[in-house]
This record gives structure tokens, C-alpha cells and sequence, in this order.
């Protein structure tokens, strides 16, 4: 399961599960304490936020514009899948706005991973009986 709902501004809880900073760079004042594991290449890019902040593209084309910078990073993806189908993760950025954040569509793209593989199974287990 992957949550995306808490900044890693908010308090650490126990039900978030293991908690992964997927920003390029560390937030100001954060203790390293707050989260288990950073994954900075799953940040957005320097110039993609520029242009976002500037409010020069629109969300439509952020995201195409993230998904983009995913491409070669299946590695770190499968990893995420993995630990999402096992237990619980929190992605956490620094954004008060989740919907409009590249972390929840890395959720998604994760997602997706992980309903390929369901389908996988249930394909494999199917022809067996
Ligand atoms: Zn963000």
C-alpha cells in the first residue's frame, strides 16, 4: 500500500509504514530521524519545479514531464513496487498539495507496476486449473 497524503513536514506515525523521502534535495530543518530511506533520483528535476513554480506549464505537462524523467529507472521503481505489495509505504515531499505533486503520481506509475504483476499472477494461476 502506498500513501502519499502527509508532507515530511507532519509528525511520523507508526501507521505510515516505512517512510521514503523521494525529494532531490533534503529539506531544511528535517532530521535525518524522520524518514528510513531517500531516494533523491525520484525527485523532480531542478528545471521541471522551475517551470511548475513559475506556473509556466500546466499540470497536464508536469506530469508528462515527470513520467519522462522515470524513463531508465524501472530498477527503483520495482524496488518501490516490491515494498509497497508487502507492507506499507508513505512517499513523503515537501508539498501541502498531494494531488498536485510528483509524488503522487510516482504512486501511480508504482501502482501500476504492482497491478501488472497481480495480473501476471492471476494469469499463471489461472491456467494451471
Ligand atoms: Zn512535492
Amino acid at each position: 500500500m502506498i500513501q502519499t497524503k502527509k508532507t515530511i513536514y507532519d509528525k511520523a506515525e507508526d501507521s505510515d509504514g516505512e517512510r521514503i523521502l523521494v525529494m532531490r534535495y533534503w529539506p531544511r530543518g528535517v532530521p535525518k530521524s524522520k524518514i528510513d530511506l531517500w531516494i533523491k533520483e525520484l525527485g523532480t528535476e531542478p528545471e521541471l519545479i522551475r517551470k511548475w513554480k513559475a506556473k509556466k506549464i500546466s499540470w497536464a505537462e508536469f506530469k508528462r514531464e515527470y513520467k519522462k524523467s522515470l524513463k531508465g529507472k524501472e530498477q527503483v521503481l520495482e524496488e518501490l513496487a516490491r515494498k509497497a505489495k508487502n507492507s506499507k509505504i508513505t512517499l513523503l515531499c515537501s508539498c501541502k498539495d498531494a494531488e498536485k505533486c510528483h509524488r503522487t503520481v510516482l504512486a501511480s506509475e508504482v501502482e501500476k507496476i504492482l497491478s501488472k504483476k497481480k495480473e501476471r499472477f492471476e494469469r499463471d494461476h489461472t491456467l494451471v486449473s
